[in-house]
């Protein structure tokens, strides 16, 4: 199908070179990786040494100041999910984290990270989530005590992505607790993850083997003031300020876990012959396979017009980012169960790549906030209360 996106030369010229970036160096060390847990530290120097990390960063902190064309943020998603790469968090440093540097922290905090970020030598991460305050994010406890010229933060965070790999956390904690209501004393602080008493470990889990989740631990951890992004208490509205944009990458993100298991299946049903005939010449898979074609080219469509609304600058698409976000990760997974169906037996065995998309697309649908929080925020803004 036409997509409506619009892809000029320079975005298919970087589509070419970033597909031939990962095939060198991404996908033959893939599945070390996630024997490993973990996508290593080099491979983000790699993608800055050639140019890929955070492209959309000002030309005078290094970038390649592609700001708003988030086309190549897109692309990046679509290059990953088309090899089954769906571990690799290379854009939620670059493309997620770093824009509450880039947008709402200092000058000096802009001149110090945004450079490392583009040239992959600093990884960042984002630690909202603690053991007991995941949805329910206004409510955090991590706490950072005003000490004159540092913030002493303790505190537990829980399924911090990249959070081993990370060099750099940008961590939400509660500077006012007696604030009138809990949101209004959130702020944001850039935490280095050598500081003394941070400590980490990681979280084993049933999908996206390579990406490290890990916990983390701040315990009396001196923070200096100037590690503050924007306004003290006022974090809470800077994490919301950016989740139309995180939503719209991990329904990106998702939409391409559909379109590789789709590809992978299409692929098999060819190949596989039960009672002496190919699986795709039952009426079953060609239905199976043209309902599930139907819904992501649906999805896709969606999404795309959801894209452009926002990089047009449209107001009041957060309800339509919510509504993408939610249905691109359940039709994820529901369309990777699907597809394991098809591949009978030999679609649980975990050299298969279609078991891993359905490990991987099961988490999708709690990361970056859960199908039920979207629809919350679907449900407010069609007015239901
Ligand atoms: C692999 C992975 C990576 C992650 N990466 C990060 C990261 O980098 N940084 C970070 O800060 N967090 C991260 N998270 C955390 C993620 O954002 C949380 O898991 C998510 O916000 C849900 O919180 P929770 O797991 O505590 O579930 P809970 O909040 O305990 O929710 C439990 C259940 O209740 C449901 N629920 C929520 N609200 C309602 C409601 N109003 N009514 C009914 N049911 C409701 C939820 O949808 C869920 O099904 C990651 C999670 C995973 C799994």
């Amino acid at each position: 199908m036409e997509r409506k996106l619009p892809f000029q030369w320079q975005h298919n010229e970087f589509r070419e070179a970033f597909g031939a970036f990962l095939d060198k160096e991404a996908v033959p060390y893939y599945d070390q990786w996630c024997e490993q847990h973990m996508v290593p530290h080099e491979y983000f120097e790699k993608m800055g040494q050639a140019g890929f990390m955070a492209m959309w960063v000002d030309k005078k902190y290094g970038g390649a100041g592609c700001t708003a064309d988030y086309l190549y943020t897109v692309i990046k998603a679509e290059e990953y999910s088309k090899r089954g790469l769906n571990c690799i968090f290379s854009r939620l440093s670059g493309d997620v984290v770093a824009p509450y540097i880039a947008e709402d922290g200092s000058e000096e905090q802009r001149q110090k990270w945004l450079p490392k970020v583009v040239k992959g030598e600093v990884v960042l991460g984002v630690c909202m989530t603690e053991p007991d305050h995941g949805s329910d994010l206004a409510n955090i406890e991590t706490s950072a005590v005003d000490m004159g010229d540092y913030y002493l933060v303790n505190g537990t965070k829980t399924f911090i992505s990249n959070g081993m790999v990370a060099d750099a956390l940008v961590v939400a904690v509660r500077t006012d607790p007696n604030a009138s209501k809990p949101h209004r004393g959130i702020s944001l602080l850039i935490i280095e993850t050598d500081r003394e008493g941070v400590s980490r470990h990681l979280i084993p889990k049933i999908g996206l083997q390579a990406q490290d989740t890990a916990e983390v631990s701040f315990e009396n951890v001196k923070v200096p003031k100037e590690n503050l992004i924007g306004q003290e208490n006022r974090g809470f509205y800077v994490l919301m300020h950016h989740l139309e944009a995180e939503r719209i990458m991990a329904a990106y993100g998702s939409i391409g876990t559909v379109e590789h298991s789709l590809s992978l299946t299409a692929d098999y049903v060819k190949q596989r012959k039960i009672f002496g005939a190919p699986l795709s010449s039952f009426q079953n898979t060609q239905f199976k396979l043209a309902e599930m074609y139907t819904e992501y080219n649906l999805a896709l469509n969606f999404l795309d017009n959801v894209l452009l609304d926002y990089m047009a600058g449209k107001k009041d698409i957060n309800t339509e980012c919510s509504m993408i976000k939610y249905y691109t990760s359940e039709l994820a997974f529901s369309v990777a169960d699907r597809c394991v169906q098809m591949f009978g037996g030999y679609g649980i065995c975990t050299e298969m790549p279609i078991a891993r998309q359905f490990c991987d697309a099961r988490i999708m649908r709690f990361m970056g906030g859960t199908t039920e929080t979207q629809m919350g925020v679907v449900a407010g803004g069609l007015g239901i209360k």
